[in-house]
């Protein structure tokens, strides 16, 4: 049946009174219809004889609200543009560049370096001046046209006056059919701009007009007050529809006929009419002759809408777009094909339907009545009992959200076209964190302010649109969805927002006061988990915006904008894991104060097993380590709070470490010392295969990164802080578990960015632990801390770019193994300052390639990789080796360097570990079992810290002098300290990912060589020369400390971007 689904869901309000406002609504219309009336009639007497138009904000978008939108997907800080338009004022190069005093270019220039300068990033200007005068963006609003038209009728005159600019091909930009116009005014003609009074009394002359007897519309606030000052009738444009009311007011007359919001149909969405008519006739039992109108409502992305005409019946029709879908998507298959896809039909119900969800035009306290009406009308809907009104089985009872996450899920995953992090994120945490349903009721499914119909004089909802998703469930789905708006931009596309607006100054509630205004109607305790909600109503945003995007891939978009709409779902998904985040912080701080934390804590001297007396720490600060708990929800700060399967990978590698690394040490230290230590250690070799044969291989790959744990072990950062700190208390381990620097920046590089062929030539090699790496950025000639310093010159030449450059400290290129070298050099020294540099891949054997010499660190070689200089001269590389694509570069070393850096950290925690160990085996008394070790008596213990003499100096073991104990507190302060820097830099790495984890990392980074630095120099003067000695390992961690002060960043830059971001979030 046709009406069956409408029938359906009017059933739903018998029992209430929205069903009489339906069909009152739905009788005056049709009233209103017989007698010819209008709503907006006016009183007449109009003694106006033009209406003067601006152009950008009142007939076409204005710069402002397309720079808005084009911020967002570009990832510019909101505001940029519209602030760098304004400087200047009158002199600056936005007011010159519509004077025609500047050229399209040099405008261009002035303009990229200002957005540049205030931004503090490159800002590819000519992208967003592209999109500003594309046929897409500088269109002409209908409702505008159509005001023109009905002004022109009535004999009015009509004129553009525009603030304007001539476009690189001369022509000026009017983007608009000048016959709609009697006179047309631009400013870059008239070399004057508007406030200019000349430019509007220029324009009143060619109209031939006085100022009273024309009004004029603009969207700026002292554009329209100039008018004002002159005596011309004005009206400041906030949106077009609002504005073309105000303009009916003035005139007197309508300007709008027709069907509100609706258009002809489009070409591609048109339906077969006759088959359609003849469908309606039998349906509604209708005779008629008369033709059946057709129109398109403008919006309905997902479903196409149609407004239908026939025999003084007004209809809606809403079909599924044309294509394959995603299953179970555009649930509407409830009739059978007449017009080529499943459709229904409902009555069609007139009012106004709000589509900014800020309500321009209207008072604070209109729009405060008009959202709380529409939470009204939601607790009208969740209090319709589904079994008095024969909905019982209209879904299933119980588990809403569970089968509302598998549904979205699989969705999303059915349209998935990359890896987006958070997505992963929440796939994994949303069914964690299901709540307990407490009501099933009926649920809208997609409850909007776009999808009311509200009464024309005063806040009252008349009909609620969009039923398609409705079902039985639980009705808190709808209360959060009907908050999305309040999180998002006003220049989102397809849902528009209002998160940069003042709610208070609109008289909007806050979604929280939105939440307790509903529970307040309905009798509820107040929601304590809307954040999952929240979370869960953008994931699900989320995966229809990546829904909309597959199919313009595949070509069967709904809209025009669809393409650009689907590119938004990881902003959303961002939004949804804040959402995730913030109810994660809620659940942590309300358990229950009776379940104390767990807080254990062992020397590190207590023996665990004959031969391997090694401590353990244990300190948590989440009750009992679940996985959830252990590595995503709570910081995870001790091995044995890890959950199940990492803690046992933990205890593995310990039990590695013991029996295979420590042991081997004093063989790879002489390898490293002797003539052969160019080549790599056989030892190294064996122990890499051991390693590998007991899983403990690739631990780095972050989860986030990896999150199909294709490549590596899957680890979260905080599970991986732990055992990297664990394979960081030996030199060695880190390579012998294919965990080691350059190479495992390189292979996230790789996992991140590079093509699946790259990944086949270079990643699996890499993973394997067949190949090695080097990264090769930092030159002799320039300071090299600032990447964009970097002056090494990649050029095309043909199907290749053709390297020449100088580089030095490059770890790791005089490896014999080295087969990889990822060169970072400019492929565009004129382009924005963050977009000149680019990532090759440069194999090893290209000709060109030559070392100069291995550089030393204190005199230390670190062989077989060694530091090398080198110069790189006319080295070809194939086209297809480059990375992202030209001037992607930065943007790469950004990347490379998050987790890989704060790798060099938690082995830093792992390397004063060690040093405090030795330390206080050195200046203890010797055990018993230490003695008989020494005389032979014992199989030599390999622990880090035996193999040490204890110390007796002037008749007291060291353990007892005062200064020796108190760098011992000192140490194990500072230690615990840094490592719960590092703990937390990786926890906000896992929860809200590297970009916002980006001042943590730049503090750990400043802490931790200093740390280590201090913690292992007060080891090595407990030790005595022989702390400076290749004896002990102090000397080489030393070493390490100091110069991962640099390799890492300098301090001062770390320090610079701490200061940055503390001043930016804390003022
Ligand atoms: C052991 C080791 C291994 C390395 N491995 C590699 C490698 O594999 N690949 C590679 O490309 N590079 C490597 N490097 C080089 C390292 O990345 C650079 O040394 C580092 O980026 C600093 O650059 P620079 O030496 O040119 O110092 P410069 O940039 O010249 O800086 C010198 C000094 O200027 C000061 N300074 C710089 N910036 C600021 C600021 N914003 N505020 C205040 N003061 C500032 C600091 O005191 C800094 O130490 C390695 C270095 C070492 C020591």
């Amino acid at each position: 049946m046709g009406l069956g689904f409408t029938m359906c869901v009017r059933s739903c309000f018998q029992s209430s009174c929205l069903q009489w406002a339906w069909r009152t609504a739905f009788l005056k219309h049709i009233q209103r219809r017989h007698q010819g009336s209008h709503r907006w009639t006016h009183l007449g007497g109009s003694t106006y004889r033009a209406v003067i138009f601006d152009m950008g904000g009142v007939l076409i978008p204005s710069p402002g609200r397309v720079a808005a939108e084009w911020e967002v997907q570009n990832r510019i800080p909101s505001g940029t543009i519209l602030k760098a338009l304004m400087e200047g004022g009158e002199n600056g190069p936005w007011m010159r560049f519509m004077r025609a005093e500047i050229t399209a270019e040099g405008f261009l220039r002035e303009f990229g370096r200002l957005c540049s300068e205030m931004s503090k990033t490159s800002v590819p200007v000519d992208s967003f001046f592209s999109l500003l005068t594309s046929e897409r963006v500088a269109k002409q609003f209908p409702v505008m046209t159509e005001a023109i038209t009905q002004i022109r009728a009535k004999g009015l005159q009509t004129a553009v006056l525009s603030n304007n600019f001539y476009l690189p091909n001369q022509k000026s930009f009017l983007p608009l059919d000048r016959k709609q116009f009697d006179v047309v005014v631009e400013s870059c003609v008239e070399g004057i701009c508007k406030p200019d009074p000349r430019i509007y009394k220029l324009c009143l002359e060619r109209l031939g007009l006085q100022p009273s007897e024309s009004i004029f519309l603009d969207d700026l606030g002292p554009n329209v007050k100039a008018a004002a000052s002159l005596g011309i009738h004005t009206i400041k444009v906030n949106d077009p529809e609002t504005a073309v009311k105000e303009l009916e007011a003035l005139l007197g007359f309508t300007l709008r006929l027709g069907v509100p919001n609706t258009q002809p149909v489009r070409k591609t969405m048109e339906i077969p009419k006759d088959s359609l008519k003849k469908y309606l006739k039998d349906l509604l039992g209708i005779q008629t002759t008369g033709p059946l109108e057709l129109l398109q409502f403008d919006h309905g992305q997902s479903n196409p809408t149609y407004y239908i005409s026939l025999a003084n019946r007004d209809l809606v029709l809403r079909k599924k777009p044309p294509g394959t879908l995603l299953p179970s998507a555009h649930a509407i298959e409830r009739e059978f094909s007449v017009v080529g896809t499943p459709f229904y039909v409902m009555e069609y119900c007139p009012g106004l339907i709000y589509k900014d969800p800020s309500l321009p035009g209207l008072e604070p306290s209109h729009r405060r009545a008009i959202y709380t009406a529409m939470n009204t009308v939601l607790c009208k809907i969740h209090s319709v009992d589904p079994q008095a009104v024969g909905l019982e089985d209209y879904g299933k009872q119980g588990a809403y959200i569970p089968r509302q996450v598998r549904t979205w899920v699989k969705q999303y995953r059915a349209s998935e076209t990359s890896t987006i992090p958070a997505m992963e994120r929440l796939i994994e945490w949303l069914p964690l964190h299901l709540p307990h349903q407490q009501r099933t009721t009926l649920v809208h499914g997609d409850f909007r302010l776009d999808n009311l119909v509200f009464h024309p004089e005063k806040p009252e909802v008349l009909a609620v649109l969009d039923w398609e998703l409705s079902t039985l469930g639980d009705p808190l789905i709808d209360v959060a969805y009907s908050c999305l708006a309040h999180y998002l931009p006003s220049s989102f596309p397809v849902l528009r927002g209002f998160n940069d607006c003042d709610l208070t100054q609109l008289g909007i509630p806050a979604a929280e006061e939105y939440f307790r205004m509903y529970c307040l109607q309905m009798g509820l305790p107040p929601t304590e988990n809307w954040n999952f909600y929240m979370a869960f109503s953008f994931f699900r945003l989320a995966a229809i915006l990546q829904g909309v995007y597959w199919r313009s891939l595949t070509g069967q978009a709904s809209s025009a904008h669809a393409e650009q709409t689907g590119k938004l779902t990881e902003f959303v998904s961002n939004l949804a894991w804040d959402f995730a985040v913030k109810e994660g912080f809620r659940v942590f701080k309300e358990m229950p104060f009776k379940n104390p934390l767990t807080r254990s804590c062992h020397t590190w001297a207590r023996s665990q097993s004959q031969w391997y007396p090694i401590g353990t720490r244990s300190y948590s600060s989440v009750p009992e380590a679940s996985p959830a708990h252990a590595s995503r929800g709570g910081l995870v700060i001790s091995p044995e709070s890890l959950s199940p399967p990492v803690r046992e990978l933990y205890h593995r590698l310990k039990r590695f470490m013991e029996q295979h690394v420590y042991p081997a040490e004093p063989e790879l230290q002489s390898h490293q010392a002797s003539a052969a230590r160019w080549s790599p250690s056989p030892l190294i070799e064996d122990l890499k295969e051991k390693a590998k044969a007991e899983g403990l291989w690739n631990l780095f790959l972050p989860l986030e990164a990896d999150p199909e744990k294709k490549y590596g072990a899957g680890l979260t950062n905080v599970e991986y802080a732990h055992l990297c700190e664990l394979m960081g208390t030996s030199l060695y381990a880190p390579e012998i578990c294919n965990c080691s620097a350059p190479d495992t920046g390189n292979m996230e590089l790789l996992v991140r960015y590079g093509t699946e062929a790259q990944k086949a030539r270079w990643l699996m090699p890499l993973l394997e632990g067949k190949a090695r790496s080097c990264f090769a950025m930092t030159e002799p000639q320039v300071a090299s801390s600032d990447a964009t310093n970097i002056e090494a010159s990649i050029r095309e030449e043909d199907s290749f770019y053709v390297i020449n450059g100088h580089k030095w400290w490059i770890t790791g290129i005089l490896d014999p193994r080295c087969q990889l070298c990822v060169f970072m050099g400019k492929t565009d020294p004129h382009a924005p300052r963050h977009r000149q540099q680019s990532v090759l891949l440069v194999p090893m054997d290209t000709p060109g390639i030559k070392i100069i010499r291995p550089l030393t660190v204190y005199g230390l070689e670190d062989a077989p990789g060694g530091h090398g200089e080198v110069r790189f001269e006319h080295v070809h590389v194939p086209k297809e080796n480059m990375v992202l694509g030209p001037g992607r570069g930065f943007e790469i070393a950004q990347g490379r360097l998050g987790p890989g850096r704060i790798h060099h950290c938690m082995r830093l925690i792992g390397f004063s570990e060690r040093a405090l160990a030795l330390m206080k085996a050195r200046i203890q008394p010797p055990t018993a079992e230490g003695r008989e070790q020494e005389r032979g008596l014992r199989r030599p213990c390999f622990h880090w810290s035996c193999r040490v003499k204890s110390r007796v100096a002037f008749g007291k073991p060291l353990v007892e002098q005062g200064t020796v104990l108190a760098d011992i507190a000192q140490s194990r302060v500072e230690i615990e300290q840094a490592r719960l820097l590092v703990l937390r830099a990786a926890h906000v790495m896992d929860l809200a990912g590297n970009k916002a984890a980006a001042l943590d990392i730049a503090m750990i980074k400043m802490v931790a060589p200093s740390m280590a630095s201090r913690v292992i120099d007060r080891a090595i003067q407990a030790f005595g020369a022989a702390g400076l000695s290749s004896d002990y390992p102090l000397a080489q961690f030393f070493t390490w400390a100091r110069a991962l002060r640099f390799a890492d960043g300098p301090d001062e830059v770390h320090r610079a971007t701490v200061a940055k971001l503390e001043l930016k979030h804390r003022i």
